[in-house]
């Protein structure tokens, strides 16, 4: 039996590679159509800013590993151009034809610039590929830009304003939402508002931007113009092949990510997944999400019977030195789900004060019912991300409230305070349940 993949990074690469484990006698054929597979674009960011000093480190594994270690025939250079589910057959972009028993669609998603003029520029970039990272690192350092414009306050937008004041512009960030991390929070966001002033970021919420000037966004001057408006799935091939398109854009699937073509399956950035909290359809690309589903696809598409609950759609970021999580729902996210949400926010401390602790903001948001857990936020210098993790942990397991104040969480000064801020959050919104 073969398995043929298409897109070798986070889903296609972990599709194959969890198949290959479940029926070590499967045929499996990875195909790409870039030069790499099995990359991190997550580090893309720091790559532009300096840390990361070559492209390269952000490769984990080469087509060799895969064909010695896991005898996996991995083809780069090969682009899928068709899919003909009734020969059970794809074509490339050479004219070859590849048959297959059971298919994984992992294309991934592209940046969206659909419904912005001017965004063809050569001041203006997006960050999706290598040759992206590539070529607006070399802007940064042959043109030295001084005043920036990033479209968009998602996780990409945020990282890359830090990255651009690191090369030295003054950033205005223009998000057409009412709030950053696509979170409708608008404590969250007058916060990060607040901390980027003092960087000399502005960022300005619920302001559209249609088009790019020359050397002008909405009127704010700037040199240089990132392009972070969100990501579009790659669905082209699939829905030509009659495979169907969610209402999010994205490729539906079943928790066990089976299209409505039986034996093919999609994972990653060009599929929907199910939010664990309210039950419906999302699309969210991340590579957390990715990793999993491509996990799953590949099990099922190797004969088990394996499923997605979902995902909680926890995400964390850095921005001028601040860290920024969240998970599960906001308050105003919930109530737009018709959930009776309640939330408390507090201002603790990271660890001691004696042992030099940072502030440590503490979101959580509950169902008044019920008291279940419905998400929550960290913003802080440290301990963002094993805060967020404890929140994300109960947010899936569908935690109470009063279960979650009595966590038994590990104290010691260099690490926490005694009574951990998410103890102190939880005992607070406990009085509003
Ligand atoms: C700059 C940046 C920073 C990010 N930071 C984070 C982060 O901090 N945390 C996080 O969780 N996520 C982050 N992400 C998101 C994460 O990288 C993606 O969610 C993840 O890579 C998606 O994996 P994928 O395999 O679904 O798709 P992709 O990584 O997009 O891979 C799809 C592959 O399919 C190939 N392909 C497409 N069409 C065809 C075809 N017709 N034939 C053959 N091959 C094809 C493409 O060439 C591509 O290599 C970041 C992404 C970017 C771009």
């Amino acid at each position: 039996m073969r398995l043929v993949v298409i897109g070798g990074v986070a889903a296609g690469m972990s599709a194959a590679a969890r198949a290959r484990r479940c029926d070590p006698s499967l045929d499996i054929q990875v195909l790409e159509k870039g030069g790499s597979v099995a990359w991190g674009a997550c580090g893309l960011p720091y790559y532009v800013e300096g840390q990361v000093t070559s492209l390269d480190q952000l490769v984990r594994y080469t087509p060799e590993y895969f064909r010695r270690e896991r005898d996996i025939d991995v083809r780069t250079g090969a682009e899928v151009t068709a899919i003909s589910h009734c020969r059970r057959e794809v074509s490339l972009a050479n004219g070859e034809r590849i048959p297959y028993d059971r298919l994984v669609i992992a294309t991934g998603a592209r940046p969206t610039r659909s419904g912005i003029d001017g965004a063809g520029q050569p001041h203006v970039f997006t960050l999706g590929s290598m040759g992206d990272a590539h070529r607006l690192k070399a802007f940064l350092s042959d043109r030295k830009p001084q005043r920036a414009a990033v479209i968009g306050a998602g996780y990409l937008g945020l990282e890359m304003t830090e990255v651009l004041r690191t090369h030295g512009a003054e950033v205005t960030v223009f998000e057409a939402s009412e709030g950053v991390l696509g979170r409708q929070d608008a404590a969250l966001t007058a916060l990060v508002r607040e901390h980027l002033a003092r960087f000399r970021v502005e960022l300005r919420t619920l302001e559209r931007v249609g088009r790019v000037g020359e050397s002008a966004v909405n009127g704010v001057p700037c040199d240089i113009v990132l392009l972070a408006a969100g990501w579009q799935p790659n669905v082209e091939l699939a829905a030509d092949a009659g495979i169907e398109i969610g209402r999010t854009g994205a490729i539906r699937v079943s928790e066990r990510m089976e299209t409505n073509l039986g034996g093919v399956f999609a994972a990653g950035d060009c599929a929907e997944t199910v939010h664990l909290v309210t039950g419906k359809p999302e699309y969210m690309p991340l590579g957390t999400t990715a990793n999993k589903m491509g996990r799953v696809a590949g099990a099922n598409a190797a004969g088990r019977r394996e499923r997605l609950a979902g995902v909680a759609g926890t995400m964390i970021v850095r921005v001028c030195g601040l860290g920024i999580a969240v998970t599960g729902l906001s308050e105003c996210q919930a109530r737009r789900n018709s959930l009776d949400a309640v939330s408390a926010a507090i201002d603790g401390i990271s660890k001691p004060r004696y042992f030099f602790g940072t502030p440590a903001r503490v979101e959580l948001v509950a169902e008044r019912r019920s008291g279940r857990l419905l998400g929550g936020s960290v913003i802080g210098e440290d301990g963002v991300k094993g805060r967020i993790d404890v929140i994300a942990a109960a947010v899936s397991s569908r935690m109470r409230l009063d279960e979650f104040e009595q966590l038994d969480l590990a104290y010691a000064p260099p690490f926490a305070p005694v009574w951990d801020p998410l103890l102190i959050a939880a005992q607070q919104l406990r009085k509003l349940v």
